[in-house]
């Protein structure tokens, strides 16, 4: 994404930044509505994150021992997210779902692992899998260099279909081991659950021995205080995260259940380790975030957003560019059509060329935007006033590129 392949043009190079905004390389500074695909909550260069940081630093960056940074950050995340009884600190959103993964394999015995089209859990070997012909197939490989193996074990199913995850199941019985989603996706744009489905996929899994794997790398501690979660309270018998829990370093962590983290090695059987696991400066660096993140801050989030989706929205109305502005809490995206989107083939059908001529209008008036019509928007505590007045100047230039764009 960061190399614009979706959108066209020269990638900015960033070498700075600070509150909601980004300055690059030849000195621009623009509005950052990306906020690092996500971690940046409270800005660029928070100085009370970065005291944190400089203080960590300066008593050494790694020691491969149990240190003290990471119980607190563990603890933190315990007290914040009531279905997480335990929780093992990684490095990145992918090593969590990657061993999640594990987990929930090595615990149930079985093999197949459920995902949805249109929902990213990290470049896990086994989840760059694409839908097989029909409903309750074996997935095929997403990308050269995973093989039919192991995608082989992976069920692509359509989102917000819990008929498809019923038949999946009948299909396979005794053989599925986990479902994995986005607590509410944001890698197909903002395509929330729709009600009762996540509740639906737990239900599932209770009744047929599987375990329900909640992936809050993006909503975690993003949505609200206990990320999806405290906003659906449908229980996970794993979660992942990652994103704001490192303030913007390298800090993820997966958790869940006692019982089935009591698989986890050391204590069980199923491998697990990491060298820069609990690291020092990260560990520093998430709590000093995550300390900050109190309910006055989420309101703070979330009425940025608002204000953001209604100046969008209001934009594109203007020009009559058909469009749906789809948010779940305070992320959210825009799609060029009218229609509603509940799930990938919806989102797809958009007309992404349109969003196309509207991110290099954004761009040339120096707001940053996701490079992708099928990506969330992120804002932070940092975006005031005056950053929203330079989106709102940039807008009407960008809704009539948009309303004029031809495919
Ligand atoms: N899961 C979700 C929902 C994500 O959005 C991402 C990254 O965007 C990941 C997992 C992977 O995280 P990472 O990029 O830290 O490996």
């Amino acid at each position: 994404m960061r190399a614009f392949r979706a959108v066209g043009g020269t990638p900015r190079f960033m070498v700075s930044g600070t509150g909601p905004y980004l300055t690059d390389a030849d000195g621009r500074e623009y509005v950052d509505l990306v906020c690092s695909w996500g971690p940046m909550i409270l800005g660029h260069a928070h100085p009370e994150v970065t005291a944190a940081v400089q203080d960590a630093v300066a008593r050494g960056t790694s020691f491969g021992t149990p240190g003290e940074g990471e119980v607190a950050l563990a603890e933190e995340i315990v007290a914040r997210i009531e279905p997480v009884e335990q929780v093992r600190l990684v490095s990145s959103g992918t090593e969590a779902t990657m061993s999640a993964i594990r987990l929930a394999r090595g615990f149930t015995g079985r093999a197949k692992v459920v995902k949805f089209a249109g929902c990213y859990h990290g470049h896990v070997d086994a989840l760059l899998a694409a839908a097989g012909s029909g409903v309750a197939t074996f997935g095929l490989p997403d990308t050269p260099g995973v093989t039919g193996a192991q995608a082989g074990d992976t069920i692509v199913l359509p989102y917000n279909d819990l008929e498809a995850v019923r038949a999946a199941f009948a299909a396979q019985p005794g053989e599925i081991a986990c479902v994995i989603t986005e607590a509410s996706p944001g890698n197909m744009g903002v395509v929330p659950p729709l009600d009762g489905f996540n509740a639906g996929l737990k239900e599932i899994c209770a009744a047929n021995g599987a375990l329900y794997i909640s992936d809050e790398v993006m909503t975690g501690f993003r949505t609200s205080k206990a990320g999806w979660y405290g906003i659906d309270g449908v229980r996970p018998d794993l979660m992942t995260f990652g994103k704001v829990m490192g303030g913007g370093f390298p800090a993820a962590a997966f958790g869940g259940r006692a019982d089935v983290m009591a698989h986890l090695a050391p204590a069980g059987p199923v491998y697990q380790a990491g060298t820069l696991s609990g690291n020092p400066v990260a560990t520093a660096a998430g709590l000093a975030q995550l300390r900050l993140l109190d309910d006055a801050a989420y309101a703070k989030v979330d009425a940025v957003s608002a204000e953001l989706r209604s100046l969008v929205g209001d934009a594109l109305t203007k020009e009559g560019v058909a469009h749906t502005v789809s948010a779940a809490s305070n992320m959210f995206s825009v799609f060029f059509t009218d229609e509603p989107v509940r799930d990938y083939e919806g989102a797809k059908k958009q007309e992404a060329f349109r969003f196309t001529a509207f991110f290099h209008s954004m761009l040339e008036q120096s707001v940053y935007l996701p490079p992708s019509a099928f990506e969330s928007w992120f804002v932070s505590t940092a975006h005031d006033a005056q950053a929203l007045e330079r989106v709102a100047a940039a807008l009407p230039a960008a809704a009539r590129a948009a309303s004029e764009a031809v495919a």
